[in-house]
């Protein structure tokens, strides 16, 4: 999980698995020139805000030729690592943990869930979307420092204690999908992610700034 490109703005690599994906799609269809308009109605971006991100992947859209589809997929793969596959194991095969294993990111994408792990008996020792699903207690031995990434999808209750775990396993990165705040070192990475909030903020915006150009 090198990155050669530190200079990238945060939120513009952000917005990097989204233009990959729609310039892959471009590319299977034969096309070899965008226009940042055209790109900007596909992924609900901007052109001001892409032709600012591009121009951080030394990609200068020529007036009226657009960017070549080619050399700006060849930068994302590089840049994304497409071909290094990141191994990712799973905390709590609940509602939401059982999701996201049997969708698994390998389709569109260079991350995939290997493992994961509940406390309940009746979980652990079953394969769920092909994922092996093992006990709690087994996180030290399985995990033994190889893997960077860790969903969790657990009580918020568990989230605290399990993130210590990780975090003494050398976990890089965390994605928390449980309301609980974690405390880590500055040196991992947590992204938060708390769908009721999300859902209550948009319903939020939906109320208060109806105009339907406000994009969030
Ligand atoms: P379900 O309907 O299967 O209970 P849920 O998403 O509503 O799912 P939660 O209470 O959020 O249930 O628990 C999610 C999963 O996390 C459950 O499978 C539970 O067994 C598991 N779990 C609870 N505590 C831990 C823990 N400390 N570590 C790993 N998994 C845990």
């Amino acid at each position: 999980m090198s990155n050669e490109q530190p200079k990238i703005p945060q939120a513009t690599a952000k917005r990097l698995p989204l233009y990959y994906r729609f310039l892959k799609n471009l590319h299977a269809s034969g096309k070899q020139r965008v226009s940042s308009a055209e790109l900007s109605e596909a992924v609900k971006v901007d052109p001001a805000t892409i032709r600012r991100d591009f121009s951080y992947f030394g990609a200068l859209g020529k007036k009226g030729y657009g960017y070549n589809v080619h050399y700006l997929l060849s930068f994302f793969r590089q840049t994304l690592e497409e071909d290094e596959v990141t191994e990712v194991a799973l905390f709590g095969v609940g509602n939401l943990g059982t999701a996201f294993l049997n969708y698994n990111f390998s389709k569109n994408n260079n991350t995939k869930i290997v493992m994961a792990f509940d406390v309940d008996e009746q979980k652990v020792g079953t394969t769920v979307g092909g994922v092996p699903v093992y006990h709690l207690d087994e996180l030290e031995e399985r995990l033994r420092g190889d893997i960077p990434v860790a969903i969790l999808t657990v009580p918020a209750s568990a989230a605290q204690a399990l993130t210590d775990r990780l975090v003494a396993q050398g976990i890089k990165g965390i994605l928390n999908f449980t309301p609980a705040r974690l405390n880590v070192p500055d040196h991992i990475r947590v992204h938060h992610i708390d769908l009721a909030i999300e859902l209550q903020s948009l319903v939020y915006f939906l109320k208060n700034y109806p105009s339907p150009s406000a994009k969030g």
